[in-house]
């Protein structure tokens, strides 16, 4: 285990004298109406294995931050550790902290609508079971998912049965888009970005004062089952009212803010009013680092603002599905204040400099917040960050090219390291004085020079070690618990070797519910594009449970028109879409009917390349 340096512990000295470690309102606002909790902290699935382990973090108790931690991070961290039952006002509970998101029920006329069921189907019947121990053996009468993320519909079938769905018995409420958007994530980039996700959430890490403490945004994501019920009411306006179990909901729609598909809502006879996840206690992502499409900081802004115009004199508590709610009308609004602003000014100054010709990693170094803004512990950067931000701004508008040619064609990296390290004098010269920049504390230069003679020659074993020990002070000194993350995980694949992710993204349940076009483009992307070329024209026709394709393998690429049926094609397969799937995932063709040349689809199969879930990060 390493030491927090000398320039580590400077900077978390600097860190305790310039913020505002003496409002300890949090702490008031984490612990208010707490009911209970479970003991052992532990969630296990049927087979006994663990999904969820509150236990492993029982290092927070200590006030003081450790050395080894940024003390911002650690004190949001003990705030995450706030966890089992809480009541918002009587009527609407919480349970919070068994999983990275809330779970908030409502009680109705007849049972209780529950909103956001976490990740794991486990984790959300753990907090159903302890919410009914302590408020009755209501029934589900109702759910409602806030926006398209899986740790806010993953554990819907830990807390309603889909026959109950089907049947009518009980709706499911989600914004406009939402099952488009909740299943478009895993078609495309799903593979890297559950690797990538591995980095962020620490999930390879100890949970220790040197490993992961936490993500800021929640302690981490839980590892159960992961499922999906699709909604049975869309949410398309803003202004619209549901009556729920009795129960009205005023709705405000907020699409391309923190997801694509998200929603905040006013229950007017509780004065409460739900801010789904675009407002909580931290600056969050305006773009996540496992990767995704940049969101939009403006509108985001915007529909905060809109929220408090909207629900702002009738809202007596604010509570979200992370962190712990804001309780009384001026503070609830000076929350969303406080959020808006933080988002607008980002933007604006981003754009503002931006137009005078300063490029992403200029700004994201310049720009600084206004302590009004800096100084509120619900904006500082513990999920998002000011720098990623920026960055993701630019991005937004000019994408990743900063206008300067000799950035416009460069060397990929191991073919610019092993230039580099020769230009540099070769790998020794490189390690002699980076270990010197590395004594003056100056990390991030260490990485990035290091990081240069580890993929020129990644057996060189000094290198990796001096590499991971920089990552190590960096992952010490953040306040971002991902950035922690992405350190202190890149620490520990240079020192070991490449971990892989221990978790996909992808269930069964969210596969199932890909459309056909969905899954037609699944199949696109792992067209092995040269080797499809040779392999010359198929044309296929698709039934698949009855709604029609034509896909066409031309030049490489296979292009796909729907409700069509081509009389040429050489084959046409007939499936049900769990058939389609399971051929796909499994290899296993039993479910798929072809009337035909069966040689064709199985030449098409032949050309799909596989992803790979383990590829290297911090080595080449
Ligand atoms: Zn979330």
């Amino acid at each position: 285990m390493a030491t927090a340096s000398e320039a580590t512990k400077a900077l978390h000295e600097q860190v305790l004298k310039t913020l505002p470690f003496r409002d300890t309102q949090d702490f008031d606002d984490a612990e208010r109406g707490f009911i209970a909790t479970i003991s052992p902290g532990v969630i296990t699935d049927a087979d006994g294995r663990t999904v969820w382990d509150l236990d492993s973090y029982t290092f927070a108790g200590a006030e003081a931050a450790p050395e080894t931690v940024n003390p911002s991070l650690w004190r949001q961290f003990r705030l995450l550790m706030r966890h089992g039952l809480y009541e918002v006002v009587p009527g609407i509970y919480q349970v919070r902290n068994f999983d990275l998101s809330n779970v908030t029920f409502v009680e109705g006329d007849e049972g209780v609508i529950v909103i956001d069921p976490l990740i794991s189907a486990e984790t959300a019947a753990a907090a159903l079971a302890l919410y009914r121990e302590h408020r009755g053996n209501r029934p589900v009468t109702a759910v409602i998912y806030t926006h398209s993320h899986g740790d806010h519909f993953g554990g819907v079938k830990g807390v309603v049965d889909e026959g109950d769905v089907v049947a009518g018995r009980v709706p499911i409420v989600a914004p406009e888009g939402f099952m488009e958007h909740a299943v478009a994530e895993n078609v495309f980039a799903g593979t890297a970005m559950s690797r990538r996700g591995a980095y962020m959430y620490g999930a390879l890490l100890p949970r220790s004062p040197e490993g992961q403490v936490s993500s800021g945004l929640g302690l981490t994501t839980s590892t159960g089952t992961v499922t999906l019920i699709p909604p049975t009411r869309e949410i398309r306006e803003t202004g619209h009212v549901e009556i729920l179990d009795g129960v009205p909901v005023e709705f405000q729609i907020t699409p391309g803010t923190e997801a694509p598909a998200e929603m905040n809502f006013l229950f007017p006879t509780f004065g409460a009013l739900c801010g789904a996840e675009n407002v909580s206690h931290n600056l969050h992502n305006v773009m996540t680092l496992r990767g995704a499409l940049v969101r939009d900081a403006r509108m985001w802004s915007h529909y905060l603002n809109e929220a408090i115009t909207l629900f702002g004199d009738r809202t007596d508590v604010l509570f979200a599905s992370h962190h712990w709610p804001r309780w009384g009308r001026e503070r609830a609004i000076e929350l969303l204040e406080k959020q808006r602003d933080l988002y607008g000014y980002l933007h604006d100054q981003t754009l503002r400099l931006l137009n005078k010709g300063y490029v992403g990693a200029e700004i994201a170094e310049m720009l600084e917040l206004p302590p009004a803004l800096a100084h509120e512990w619900a904006n500082r950067g513990y999920y998002g960050s000011v720098s990623h931000n920026v960055k993701a701004i630019y991005q937004r508008y000019v994408g990743w090219f900063d206008g300067n040619p000799a950035h416009l064609w460069q060397h990929p990296p191991v073919a610019a390291a092993s230039r580099y390290v020769d230009f540099m004098g070769g790998a020794d010269a490189v390690l002699e004085r980076a270990r010197r920049s590395y004594d003056e504390g100056d990390y991030r230069w260490v990485v990035e020079v290091v990081s240069h003679v580890v993929f020129a020659d990644p057996s060189n074993a000094e290198a990796r070690e001096l590499e991971a020990q920089a990552f190590e002070q960096l992952g010490y000194q953040a306040e971002n618990g991902p950035w922690r993350n992405f350190f202190l995980t890149g620490a520990l694949e240079l020192r070991e070797g490449g971990k892989g992710t221990p978790v996909s993204s992808a269930s069964p349940d969210v596969l199932g519910a890909m459309s056909l076009e969905q899954l037609l483009a699944g199949i696109a992307i792992r067209v092995d594009g040269l080797r499809a070329a040779d392999a010359g024209r198929i044309v296929l026709n698709w039934v698949v449970d009855g709604e029609r394709a034509v896909t066409t393998l031309n030049d490489g690429y296979l292009s796909v028109v729907f409700d069509r049926t081509d009389e040429t094609a050489a084959a046409t397969l007939t499936a049900s879409r769990s058939g389609l799937i399971a051929a796909l995932l499994n290899a296993d063709p039993t479910g798929i009917g072809i009337d035909g040349d069966a040689s064709a689809p199985a030449r098409l199969l032949a050309l799909l390349d596989d992803p790979d879930p383990d590829f290297e990060i911090v080595l080449p």
